[in-house]
C-alpha cells in the first residue's frame, strides 16, 4: 500500500507545508484522506493528476482539511472527468456540501461525473477505492456539532490508522492492535506518546504529520516526520 503526504501542515498556513491531505494507493484508484488547502496543486507537482483518485474521505468539517476540495472537483470538472467519485463525510460536513458546490457553480448535475455522498460514521465501510474503511469518533469535535473521526485503512495484510485531529491518544487505542503503521497527528498530542502506544502494539512504523509551522522537529526514536511529498510503501 503505497502511501503518500500531500499536506503536512497544521491550521496555520505554512509556505512549506499544505494543509492535510494523504494518499493511498488502492486497486480501483486512490484513496484521498482529507483535500486541504493545495491538493491539487500538489497532486501535479507529483504528476499523478491524472490518475483517478475514486474515494474522498473527509474526516471533519475543519478548514485545514476541506479547503482544496472544491479545486479539484473543479479540475476534474474543467478535465471532463468521467468515472464516478465517492466522498465520504459526517453528516453535518455533507449537508454543508450540496450548497458549497451550487455556490461555487459546480453544481453535481452539471458535471461530466457521478459524486456519490455517503455519510461517514462509526463503523466498516467496502469503499470505491478497494479499501476497507473502518471509522471511530474521536471527540476532536464533538457529536453534537458535527463530530470528526479517526480512520483504519485495511488493503490486503496491511493496516494503517489515520489519526486525523485529536483530542487525546486514548481514542486510537483499542484500533491500533494488528496494525502495521500509524500516521497521527503531532499538534493536540505529545508525539513522544504516540511512539510508546504503538510500541505497545507492536506497530514499527510511525509517521507524524499535522505539523505547525513552528515545529523543531527534532528527530525523535521510533517515529519520521512526514513532509509534503514524501511516498512511502505501507
Ligand atoms: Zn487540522
Ligand atoms: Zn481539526
Amino acid at each position: 500500500m503505497k502511501i503518500l503526504f500531500l499536506g503536512t501542515g497544521s491550521g496555520m498556513p505554512d509556505p512549506n507545508r499544505n494543509s492535510s491531505a494523504v494518499l493511498i494507493e488502492g486497486v480501483n484508484g486512490a484513496l484521498l484522506i482529507d483535500a486541504g488547502e493545495g491538493v491539487s496543486s500538489r497532486l501535479r507537482q507529483q504528476g499523478i493528476w491524472k490518475q483517478e483518485i475514486s474515494t474522498i474521505v473527509l474526516t471533519h468539517s475543519h478548514t485545514d482539511h476541506v479547503s482544496g476540495l472544491m479545486m479539484l472537483i473543479q479540475g476534474w470538472y474543467l478535465e471532463e472527468r468521467q468515472s464516478p467519485l465517492q466522498i465520504f463525510a459526517p453528516a453535518f460536513l455533507l449537508s454543508g456540501l450540496s450548497l458549497w458546490l451550487d455556490t461555487v457553480r459546480l453544481q453535481p448535475a452539471k458535471l461530466p461525473f457521478r459524486i456519490d455522498f455517503q455519510e461517514l460514521s462509526g463503523g466498516k465501510f467496502n469503499i470505491l477505492s478497494g479499501h476497507q474503511l473502518e471509522a471511530w469518533e474521536n471527540g476532536h469535535i464533538a457529536s453534537s456539532e458535527g463530530g470528526s473521526y479517526s480512520l483504519a485503512v485495511t488493503d490486503g495484510g496491511s493496516r494503517w490508522v489515520f489519526s486525523s485531529d485529536l483530542v487525546n491518544l486514548s481514542s486510537l487505542a483499542s484500533y491500533l492492535p494488528g496494525s502495521t503503521g500509524l500516521v497521527v497527528e503531532s499538534y493536540h498530542i505529545e508525539p513522544e506518546e504516540a511512539v510508546k502506544m504503538a510500541g505497545a502494539n507492536g506497530i514499527k512504523k510511525v509517521y507524524l504529520t499535522h505539523i505547525p509551522p513552528e515545529c523543531n522537529c527534532e528527530p525523535l526514536a521510533g517515529a519520521i516526520w512526514a513532509e509534503d511529498n514524501m511516498l512511502i510503501n505501507g
